[in-house]
């Protein structure tokens, strides 16, 4: 079997259509939604990331509030940027970028984000109420994985899911959509016995670990749709001296063989993640001006 491609480009674009079209009629009615992104400090992954997401969402027709601060600012100082943001009308999304810098408590940053806000869905009030399956702010890469399954197979219900990789960011909210998709759901870890035999139950296989290629076609049930979040900078001697290259976690081409679907890297489920900002910056809108949560 030869897998089909997932193109997540393509998802993601008729995904910020559809957003925009959203968008477009909230205009009508005088709502703009606005995303806060907040930067500290001079990462350079975090600086092209937070380029992107104001861009694209300034193309969505929503508004874009840059906050850049200095590597050296203190908790305090963000805190206090995090209150103004909470209590500024224009601001329905806060999403401050992680790593931040080491004198800084991201858990008290994050948990001081007025949930209604919350459009990372990192707050422990989305988190459980994604858990107990009550309407929330889901994490951005888990709902465009989401959405992907939900494109391409339509009705989840009874089928085997397996996720490797149990991360707040991925593994446990990716586990939590799943479960209220219907799915039987396996978490599978670092610490997992035989993790090959537990992969090759899978229907749904998401691997969300972190480790170039782990996952190999041998592990892959026929047929089975393959996701893959891993996102790893290898060295690419192919490319010249020093070059590097991004690859999932996933061998693409051994997986490819067996599955029936799989998302590559790049070009699969990264660009629905900031699709899926857009989103959640949109939901979060129209939630909190008790409008109904936007069907996308
Ligand atoms: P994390 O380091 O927080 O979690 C990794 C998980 O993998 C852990 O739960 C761990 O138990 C598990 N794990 C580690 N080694 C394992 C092994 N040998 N066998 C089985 N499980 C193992 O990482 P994360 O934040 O969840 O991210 C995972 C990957 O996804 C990374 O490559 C990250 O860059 C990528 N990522 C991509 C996107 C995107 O937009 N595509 C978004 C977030 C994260």
């Amino acid at each position: 079997m030869t897998a089909a491609i997932i193109d997540g480009k393509a998802a993601a674009a008729a995904l910020r259509q559809r957003i925009g079209a959203r968008v477009g009629e909230l205009a009508k009615q005088g709502v703009t939604p606005g995303l806060a992104v907040v930067l500290v400090g001079e990462n350079p992954a975090s600086q092209v990331y937070v380029r992107s997401k104001a861009k694209q969402t300034v193309e969505a027709g929503m508004r874009s509030f840059e906050h850049k601060l200095p590597a050296d600012t203190s908790e305090q100082d963000l805190l206090a940027l995090v209150g103004r943001l909470n209590a500024d009308e224009a601001v329905d999304g806060i999403l401050v970028q992680l790593p931040l810098p080491a004198q800084i408590n991201a858990e008290l940053v994050l948990e001081a984000i007025d949930p209604r806000k919350d459009v990372d869905g990192f707050h422990p009030v989305n988190a459980g109420r994604l858990a107990s399956g009550a309407p929330s702010l889901v994490p951005c890469t888990p709902l465009g994985c989401l959405m992907l399954l939900r494109d391409l197979k339509g009705d989840l219900a009874g089928l085997e899911a397996v996720v490797i990789g149990r991360s707040n960011i991925v593994g446990k909210p990716m586990a939590a959509l799943l479960t209220a998709e219907s799915c039987t759901v396996t978490i599978a870890h670092s610490k997992t016995r035989d993790l090959p035999a537990v992969c090759r139950r899978a229907d749904i296989l998401v691997a969300a670990v972190g480790r170039p290629g782990m996952v190999t076609g041998d592990w892959v049930k026929p047929g089975a749709i393959v996701l893959d979040v891993g996102i790893n900078r290898v060295s690419a001697p192919e490319l010249g001296e020093g070059k590097t290259r991004i690859v999932g976690d996933v061998d693409f081409a051994s997986c490819a063989a067996v599955a029936g679907a799989i998302t590559p890297v790049p070009g699969g489920v990264g660009p629905m993640t900031i699709a899926c900002l857009l989103a959640n910056t949109l939901t979060a809108a129209c939630m909190r001006r008790g409008l109904p949560k936007p069907v996308l």
